[in-house]
């Protein structure tokens, strides 16, 4: 390691959750109540996450509906909306395989495309060239928390008769022309809260709908398509023993403990994305004029999230992104790569016969980015010591 690479100083993580005393406090108190599984602060969290979307979009009633993951989320999104055997399912190649594996697990087949590539985001360009009679679903992914093209899809599914599940787990809080994701005309939405998500509790998702049956199939099929869950069970006045399985359900019912995480980090959810934005706007700063593409920008009314801070190396840097991570990691910065696209992954790549070469947006991209860094629990004093390193690699 050269010698003026500070070594005195610690490695930075990749990424790193805030937990604090308030949400420590409110997981001890779950604990303490003697009910530490789907309960009163699941229901809670539920009910505040409505709030913060704001309880009814346009005249119908949110649904908020927490679950031990947003994968469970989105499979029990496309569940309820009656996806399975036969049907296909479009979704961007450029995302976590999350996105497409619920797709199998209903049987039905999942058609990847490309992506644009001044947003990242899928292509709606690309997602009406790949429409067929038995295409029954849409899977936009709102990339490092800036809105996919929805206005554009949300018309290719309206003159299709498709279904849109937006796969939300980077956008909380993102807007698209002025509008919540969670509040816009899509069937379902769904958040992450998995460690590195924008706000945590471990692992955990949320499932948003204005739908009242998807709602309520959702809800049967979180919890072994039984027809009344535990708490219920016990609270209500009936015999608590009896209740009646109605479908062959799933076990994605989020834990009281979780959701206790949940109810303190979403009062922060706001501070958290201002802190993202400050530490966005100091990495473009200090990046600008390197042989470095930045991130793409929100136009007025779509507000960037800030999940991710995803550079792409010029044409002209003099170093590839394998060795340029590599030179990051020596000075004590830690990165990621979002994400090795799906095409290129054994299964997909196999399943479908897929090659880059019908991906080249999300081909080039792929190959040229890295993800810095970038939360809540960072100060500009590490996203300055963070361009210093990439100044370094690429010098
Ligand atoms: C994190 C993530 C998921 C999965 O979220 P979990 O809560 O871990 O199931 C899905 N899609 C994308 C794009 C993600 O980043």
């Amino acid at each position: 390691m050269p010698a003026e690479t500070s070594p005195a100083l610690p490695f930075l993580p990749f990424a790193l959750p805030e937990i604090g005393e308030e949400e420590i406090a409110e997981v001890v108190d779950a604990l303490r109540s003697g009910w530490v599984t789907t309960g009163p602060k699941t229901r809670q969290f539920e009910g505040d996450f409505a709030a913060f979307l704001g309880d009814e979009t346009r005249g119908e009633r949110v649904h908020c509906i927490a679950v031990n993951s947003a994968t469970a989320g989105l499979h029990l999104a496309l569940e309820a909306l009656g996806i399975g055997p036969g049907d296909e399912v479009i979704t961007t190649t450029h995302t976590f395989t999350a996105t497409a594996e619920v797709v199998r697990y209903l049987g039905a087949d999942v058609k990847l495309v490309d992506i644009d590539p001044a947003t990242l985001n899928i292509c709606p360009k690309a997602v009406e060239a790949a429409i067929t009679p038995r295409t029954k679903a849409l899977m936009p992914v709102h990339y490092a928390g800036l809105a996919a093209d929805m206005p554009a899809l949300l018309a290719l599914a309206r003159k299709h008769g498709l279904k849109v599940v937006e796969d939300a787990a980077h956008a909380l809080p993102t807007t698209c022309e002025g509008r919540l994701v969670g509040t816009l005309d899509s069937d379902a939405t769904v958040f992450s809260f998995y460690a590195n998500k924008t706000i945590t509790t471990g692992e955990g998702g949320m499932l948003v709908t204005r739908d009242d049956a998807l709602a309520k199939r959702a809800k049967l099929m979180r919890l072994h398509g039984m027809n009344r869950d535990a708490f219920d069970r016990y609270t209500a006045k009936v015999p608590s023993w009896y209740y009646e399985v109605v479908a062959p359900g799933f076990k994605y019912n989020l834990t009281d403990i979780a959701a206790a995480l949940g109810i303190q980090q979403l009062k922060r959810a706001q501070a958290f994305y201002e802190q993202r934005c400050r530490l966005a706007a100091a990495y473009d700063e200090a990046l600008a004029g390197l042989p470095v593409i930045l991130p793409p920008k929100g136009r007025p009314g779509h507000q960037h999230a800030w999940h991710l801070y995803v550079l792409r190396l010029a044409e002209g840097a003099a170093i590839g992104r394998d060795r340029f991570i590599e030179k990051l990691f020596e000075q004590g910065v830690g990165c990621s790569v979002h994400y090795i696209p799906l095409h290129l992954h054994r299964y997909w790549r196999d399943r479908y016969g897929l090659k880059p070469e019908m991906f080249p947006h999300s081909q080039h991209a792929f190959e040229r980015m890295v993800s810095l860094p970038l939360y809540t629990r960072m100060g500009i004093a590490d996203v300055e010591r963070v361009a210093r390193a990439v100044r370094v690699a690429l010098a």
